[in-house]
């Protein structure tokens, strides 16, 4: 059970889905020049926009300007309602964000800013597919883990695998690849080029931009044909030391945070 290999349409429509920013706006100035190379006119955000990055308020402000459809992920939950299970590191950071982010009438678009935020959906559905940040029996806040596959619990992919009917598209893990019935999981190294929905349900990790940690320090995303249900993953190089100097310089962002973007784990 692999993803069925296909060529790519020339005229096909293309959208793209990205995930964790995590408010990286050199990864998500890469990604976004990466997806307009390609004349993409649709993008879907499925989450966690801000924590851990040093520019929260300038990718959400291009989150909002250029994603149609925008899903809550469990930092900008945290951001608005406080972080539940968070580590200290997480926590520090989000509680950074929220200040840079707080609304002040003196600070213009900061209300506006955090409206978006606070009204955020935790799922969709889009050409039939589902869109969460987690997973589709807690959207916003389950891992769905690759080694979960070998060592968890079956009866949660059963559970999850019944809650859709062809595709669930998710982020959170930041760990790209396709998970299948069974279950299984191949990574995202192993899929070379785009690939298609051949009648197994499928749940679509699309990897994050902002802070990678499959090993593999480019920013990740996925375009969809969603007319064929193809897919294909995209790894996009941008300056990572850039955003780890950014981090560096504030005190509240744990440096570690910075240095994770190098070795992109
Ligand atoms: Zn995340």
């Amino acid at each position: 059970m692999s993803p069925e290999l296909v060529s790519s349409k020339e005229d096909s429509v293309l959208k793209a889905i990205i995930s964790d920013i995590h408010a990286n706006l050199e990864a998500l100035i890469a990604v976004m020049a990466h997806i307009d190379d390609q004349g993409i006119d649709e993008i879907i955000c499925l989450g966690d926009i801000v924590g851990y990055g040093p520019n929260p308020a300038e990718c959400v402000d291009i989150v909002r300007d250029r994603c149609r459809i925008v899903i809550r992920g469990n930092h900008d939950e945290a951001l608005i309602h406080g972080p539940i299970g968070f580590t200290p590191m997480a926590k520090e950071a989000i509680e950074w964000t929220r200040k840079k982010l707080q609304p002040r009438f003196w600070k213009s678009g900061s209300k506006e800013r955090w409206t978006f935020l606070e009204n955020l959906q935790t799922q969709d559905t889009w050409n039939g597919y589902l869109l969460v940040h987690g997973s589709p029996r807690d959207p916003t806040s389950e891992y769905i883990m690759d080694r979960e596959v070998h060592l968890g619990d079956p009866q949660k992919f059963t559970e999850i695998f019944s809650s859709f009917d062809k595709i669930c598209f998710v982020g959170h893990t930041h760990i790209p690849g396709v998970f299948y019935e069974g279950p299984h999981f191949v990574p995202q190294r192993e899929i070379e080029g785009p690939f298609a929905y051949d009648g197994q349900k499928a749940v679509i990790n699309v990897g994050s931009v902002g802070q990678p940690r499959d090993r593999d320090p480019r920013a990740c995303y996925l375009t969809v044909q969603p007319d064929d249900d193809v897919f294909q993953y995209h790894r996009v190089d941008y300056d990572a030391d850039a955003t780890r100097q950014r981090i560096y310089s504030i005190p509240p962002l744990n440096n570690q945070l910075g240095d994770r973007l190098l070795d992109g784990f």
